[in-house]
């Protein structure tokens, strides 16, 4: 789950780490409040989950709280296009009105989970050349990016902190306050139970304070039932709508970019299944795991998502009846795709308990199902449907 800049601000100073005062506002009016409360000059930020604002023209200067609510004027309801956005942008409905900062230098630090064998732990990244090129960096002159990786069963110490700040560049003291932000970052990290805490640019101001001009969080979801606080922070205008009718109804649901629509029970079925389309010359819709159950109703909502994607032309059902015996999976097909009036082409392929009598059923139910035996052949089946739908 990824949550606001904004948001991510008031906990990184819940956990001690400097970043600048400011409010979050959803009208010009309120941009006017913020900016006044804040008396002087400030910078306004659209509010959306993605990077690389700045570039995209969503971050602005303003001298005066008039300057502010033009600022705000122009940002809020724009279709803000960045390099992470893809080419249809994101609305903007909020934006983070706060305090300018004199900068000098622009640092980049990062906590981020790294699955690769042989590290398996939480990585620390730091670079003296933070700021808006960071990906650039990354790309043509990694050796400017220091990583310390803190083995989870070790934990972190403050050695680590200061092999990181050894290539940045800072004084004593800034050293001393870098330890500190470091040690709570990874603080922060274990007990919200995050996936990525990247602040970018760790500015170093004119005054020579370190302040975090910009922060990203993002959190793990099976991480996130023992964090009420953070689930309240979620913003379902920044997530895809199916995904959140998905989230709503229990099922596993990822939209993607193809027309074979897939239903599945598990998700390593699931993933042989999108593999099976793409090896039959198809493109999967999404990965949809309805989990062990499949009961009538999680087949009518599951159904429910796959039709409201208008790029599916045909669905792939393709269930293994275990414990769920295979008739009932039938009965729930036909009472769902009933009830919904589907009118797409779907294809169904049932192994397991009953499975006879399951596949006789869907073809005397008169409903346009056509039956597979093999993964294979369902995949091709579909596949051939798609140009039917
Ligand atoms: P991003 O482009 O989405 O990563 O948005 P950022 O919040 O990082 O803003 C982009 C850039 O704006 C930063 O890299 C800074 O260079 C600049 N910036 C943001 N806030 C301030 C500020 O208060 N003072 C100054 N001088 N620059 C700022
Ligand atoms: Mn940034």
């Amino acid at each position: 789950m990824k949550i606001h800049e904004y948001q991510a601000k008031q906990l990184l100073r819940e956990y001690g780490i400097p970043a600048p005062r400011g409010r979050a506002a959803s009208t010009p009016d309120e941009a006017r409040e913020a900016a006044e409360a804040l008396h002087g000059k400030t910078v306004v930020k659209a509010q959306i989950h993605a990077g690389g604002r700045g570039k995209g023209g969503g971050v602005k200067p303003a001298a005066s709280p008039d300057e502010a609510v033009a600022a705000a004027r122009a940002i809020l309801g724009m279709q803000l296009v960045t390099h992470q956005t893809g080419p249809e942008g994101k609305k903007v409905r909020k934006v983070l009105v706060e305090e300018a900062s004199a900068v000098r230098k622009e640092l980049y630090l990062s906590l981020v989970v790294d699955r690769s064998r042989g590290k398996e732990c939480v990585v620390f990244m730091a670079s003296e050349a933070g700021g808006m090129d960071i990906e650039q960096v990354a790309a043509t002159a990694p050796e400017k990016i220091v990583q310390c990786a803190v083995h989870p069963a070790v934990g972190f110490s403050p050695f680590q902190a200061r092999k990181l700040s050894a290539s940045l560049g800072l004084d004593a003291e800034q050293r001393k306050v870098f330890a500190e932000i470091v040690r709570n970052l990874y603080r922060l990290f274990l007990e919200k139970d995050c996936s990525l805490v990247e602040i970018n640019p760790l500015a170093i101001t004119k005054e020579g304070r370190l302040l975090a001009l910009d922060t990203k969080i993002n959190f793990d979801d099976d991480g996130l039932y023992r964090h009420p606080e953070i689930r309240e922070l979620r913003d379902p205008d920044e997530e895809e709508p199916l995904e959140v009718a998905a989230k709503n109804a229990a099922v596993n649901y990822i939209k993607l970019d193809g027309n074979v629509g897939c239903m599945v029970n598990g998700a390593g079925l699931a993933m042989t299944t999108m593999d099976m389309i793409q090896m039959a010359g198809g493109e999967p819709a999404n990965f949809l795991d309805v989990g062990g159950g499949a009961s009538a109703e999680q087949i009518e909502k599951a159904f429910r998502i796959l039709t409201s994607d208008p790029n599916v032309k045909c669905i792939l059902v393709n269930i293994f009846g275990g414990i769920l015996r295979c008739d009932r999976v039938s009965a729930g097909l036909i009472q769902a795709a009933k009830n919904i009036e589907m009118r797409l082409p779907m294809v169904v392929r049932l192994q397991g308990t009953n499975v006879e009598e399951g596949r006789r059923m869907l073809q005397e139910s008169g409903l346009r199902f056509t039956v597979a035996d093999g993964l294979y052949e369902a995949a091709e089946k579909a596949v051939a449907l798609v140009g039917l739908g």
